[in-house]
């Protein structure tokens, strides 16, 4: 989302006749867009703001964008004096009010709009991915978590504008489409005419145009997970056969106390189903370690079901406690050094599956989307449809290459290019 957010951000700036440096002593405004999902992600802001102060050129305006805007709101201007503005994740199109008066502040973290979307000039080149926002906020209240707070209640955006955006993202050059939401999988949205659309219609009308190959969505809430959208992946082939959906805990206590709304058995019943009608279909998750009140045996049963699905590639996270969530002022938080201990044990789990899937590709042969030169500009990165970075050697690279997978590690995979 933040990386949606900040293209849209680029393109308003381009057209008020900034052009892009990466040298913040050259920059004349210098923005940064923010996460505050966990403690480490804010913290990580201030510092990089103190920095900034001391590089930039005196009289560059500069400020913050995004969530951690929203969490802090107008202490941001206390920690940080001379900062300019603090734009919330749905207020960021008001930025040139403060090109205009840049000796003011500028402070908006409202919520419950999204003219964002409408208020922005169109990107004008497209990646070869292009992520398209079809809905924002969360209405799940999960007891861990800050969305609900820094992006609010869901909003469904109008199917005709996601269209809009998708056919123009395919028109300047994008490939794959990635749906985003914080609940992407919650998306409905009813016309005038009274029609209803979910995430399946999105998806389905976008694999009529001929020049998207790939589309793909993230980032989905189980019990959301309705049979339009998990029978799509038995019949859409431009849909990857790859989906993130997070369980955060294989304790039903755990996960009762998270406040998600399903137990263990009726995820596995989902993960059936997907597995039903889409046998090549490989599902990532998100984990949160350490959560107030786990014990050892709650923890045993992440490290369980991580092993029963056999996911190919997850997130897993220490819980950090945060503002304006329950889950922070919860008995029983875990000590530091036991979510430590813990994480490392479920990482090596999820590294060796990540591993063991990789080597299970060699010798296969998919069809991958470039992604880009390597660091060392010698070779070229592209993804599989299951997204793991494959590099291969040739001299003229193409969006679309079909790739013989020649070996493999825990973290990518090399291959070659047959016609
Ligand atoms: N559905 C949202 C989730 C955002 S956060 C979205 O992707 O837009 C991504 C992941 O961060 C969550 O799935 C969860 O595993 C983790 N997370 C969220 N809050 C957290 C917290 N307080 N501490 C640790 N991890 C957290």
């Amino acid at each position: 989302m933040n990386v949606y957010d900040g293209q849209r951000i680029a393109a308003m700036l381009e057209h008020h006749g900034f052009i892009q440096t990466d040298n913040v002593a050259d920059a004349d405004i210098i923005l940064l867009n923010t996460c505050a999902v966990r403690a480490k992600a804010t913290d990580k802001v201030y510092s990089a703001l103190g920095r900034i102060r001391l590089a930039k050129k005196p009289d560059a305006i500069y400020g913050i964008i995004g969530c951690v805007a929203r969490e802090s709101g107008s202490d941001a201007f206390r920690k940080i004096k001379d900062l300019n503005f603090v734009l919330g994740p749905q207020s960021y199109h008001k930025l040139p009010e403060i090109l205009s008066d840049p000796d003011n502040k500028l402070l908006d973290i409202n919520l419950g709009g999204i003219e964002k979307f409408d208020e922005l000039p169109p990107i004008s080149t497209s990646p070869l991915v292009a992520y398209i926002p079809v809905q924002e906020g969360c209405n799940h209240c999960c007891t861990y978590c800050i969305v609900p707070y820094t992006r609010g209640p869901e909003i469904s955006r109008p199917f005709s504008d996601i269209m809009a955006e998708t056919m123009h993202a395919a028109d300047i050059g994008a490939i794959e489409i990635c749906f985003l939401g914080q609940n992407v999988n919650g998306y409905k949205f009813t016309d005038e005419s009274g029609k209803t659309y979910k995430l399946s219609d999105v998806i389905q009308e976008t694999a009529k145009i001929d020049s998207v190959k790939r589309i793909r969505f993230t980032s989905s809430y189980p019990t959301e997970m309705t049979d339009d959208l998990i029978n799509l992946f038995g019949h859409e082939k431009k849909l990857l056969p790859f989906l993130n959906m997070p369980i955060q805990s294989g304790s039903d206590n755990i996960l009762k106390k998270m406040n998600r709304q399903y137990n263990i058995d009726e995820y596995m019943a989902l993960i059936n189903k997907f597995k039903t009608v889409c046998p090549d279909i490989q599902i990532s998750s998100d984990f949160i370690v350490g959560f107030p009140g786990e014990s050892n045996e709650d923890f045993e049963q992440t490290c369980d079901i991580a092993k029963r699905v056999g996911y190919i590639n997850s997130y897993s996270f220490k819980y950090s406690p945060r503002p304006h969530t329950a889950a922070a002022i919860m008995q029983n938080q875990i000590p530091e050094n036991i979510k430590s201990e813990r994480l490392i044990k479920l990482d090596s789990i999820l590294n060796d599956r990540q591993r063991e899937f990789n080597l299970f590709c060699v010798d296969k042969t998919f069809d991958c989307l470039y992604e880009g030169p390597d660091k060392t500009g010698t070779h070229q990165i592209y993804r599989t449809p299951y997204m793991q970075p494959c590099i291969v050697t040739s001299n003229t690279p193409s969006p679309m290459a079909r790739i013989k997978i020649t070996s493999a590690n825990k973290s990518c995979l090399h291959g070659k290019i047959i016609d």
